[in-house]
């Protein structure tokens, strides 16, 4: 039989990073190649309290279907951090999601028609390239530099590109780069939104994981006219495995997600929702966050250090103020796919950098991530993955 799938499914390959995850499961491998929170940080057994009480004093009401736009406590939370990003929002503003991956599918579905344009940093997150390539659409990279996308670079694109339809953004340490855009850009992504009248997607899991100096303020803070959709999401702030994340935007825009949501999965699941929320009234999320964060500004540290030692010099990487991840730039003859072979062979795993750009190139980069392995362990794979640098360079 020839099964005959549509036309959408040819743009939706399988993703580089689910396959090589798949081999970074082995336990004898070091792998800097996830974005995995430490896992040793979860609060299990706080979470065990909160899940008999969940369903001691309230069990029925837990395991029955709730609304689709969220548990009313949770949102009133949420919209109350907020605050932190400077955004001054209510619960009646905030969607809660199946994390914010399925807040990026949504925008997808809500703003791109076939052959539309996202306008993206480049690079760009790669499980945000799959969601939106389902639609069909294309992607028109804007130049990056240290400090994120260069605002001069996207004026000219946006000038020139009559098919944009919606610009997607990580402003604070981004996937993959680890990089966080300044104020002035900020400020200047919403002139030119306005200007060109575009809504932006700005995708924010790692923002409140700052390891030195003051939270900038979201770009959301500087939304005039409610164009600005903020995804965020407690998978790196508490747990992935809970599947919360949140929609925040304007009325207009939020009744559009809230009837896709209803279509897609009806609502978020409710015990997990008041299984957060019970954890928040009960702990205190910011000495988490703490916690979370001097273990992971250690890892980095660490890491960056002995990149320092091992790495040969021609080997240049980001120096991340928070977030998960530093990114490596290799000299351009090399293909970091090749070397990810060798890594392997070593018993050592990161993701080459070539996925995170999706029209392609720049091969000769590649993502590598501190947060999920133990100090020891950073120090023998960097150390491991030195060799396979300076060998590829002899060669
Ligand atoms: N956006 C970015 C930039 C991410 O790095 C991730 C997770 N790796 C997500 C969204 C999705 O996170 P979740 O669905 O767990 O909230």
């Amino acid at each position: 039989m020839a099964i005959r799938f549509a036309n959408r499914m040819e743009g939706i390959k399988a993703s580089e990073i689910r396959e090589l995850l798949k081999l970074t499961t082995r336990p004898e491998i070091i792998s800097f190649a996830g974005g995995l929170p430490a896992p040793e940080l979860f609060p299990v057994e706080e979470m065990k309290k909160v899940t008999l009480k969940v369903l001691e004093e309230g069990g029925q009401q837990a395991l029955q279907y709730s609304t689709t736009e969220g548990f009313t406590p949770l949102r009133e939370k949420i919209a109350a951090r907020m605050a932190k990003l400077g955004i001054q929002a209510k619960a009646d503003d905030i969607l809660i999601t199946n994390g914010s991956q399925q807040g990026l599918d949504f925008s997808g579905k809500i703003f791109l028609n076939p052959g539309d344009v996202v306008i993206c940093e480049s690079p760009s997150y790669l499980g945000a390239i799959n969601a939106f390539k389902a639609y069909e659409c294309e992607f028109v990279e804007v130049p990056t530099d240290d400090h994120g996308m260069i605002m001069e670079e996207l004026e000219k694109i946006l000038e020139t590109t009559p098919q944009a339809r919606m610009i997607y953004v990580i402003p604070d340490f981004q996937n993959p780069t680890g990089r966080t855009w300044p104020v002035d850009r900020r400020k200047r992504l919403v002139e030119l939104a306005v200007k060109f009248d575009l809504p932006i997607v700005e995708d924010n899991p790692y923002g409140e994981l700052r390891f030195e100096g003051e939270i900038p303020p979201s770009i959301k803070s500087f939304d005039i006219d409610g164009r600005v959709i903020f995804l965020g999401t407690y998978s790196k702030t508490f747990c992935p495995g809970l599947r919360i994340g949140w929609v925040c935007a304007s009325e207009e825009i939020l009744t559009k997600y809230i009837l896709v949501k209803q279509g897609a999965d009806l609502q978020s699941s409710t015990i997990s929702q008041r299984e957060l929320n019970e954890f928040l009234e009960l702990y205190n999320l910011d000495e988490h966050v703490e916690k979370i964060k001097d273990t992971y500004r250690k890892r980095r540290d660490l890491m960056l250090q002995t990149m320092k030692e091992a790495f040969p010099p021609e080997f240049k990487y980001t120096y991340p103020e928070g977030g998960l991840f530093t990114w490596v730039t290799m000299p351009g003859h090399l293909n970091a796919r090749d070397l990810m072979v060798k890594a392997l062979e070593k018993n050592v795993a990161f993701v080459p950098g070539g996925s995170f750009f999706p029209n392609g190139g720049h091969e000769n980069t590649c993502r590598i991530n501190y947060s999920n392995m133990p100090e020891d362990k950073i120090m023998e794979g960097i150390k491991r993955l030195g060799e396979v640098f300076a060998e590829a360079l002899q060669k």
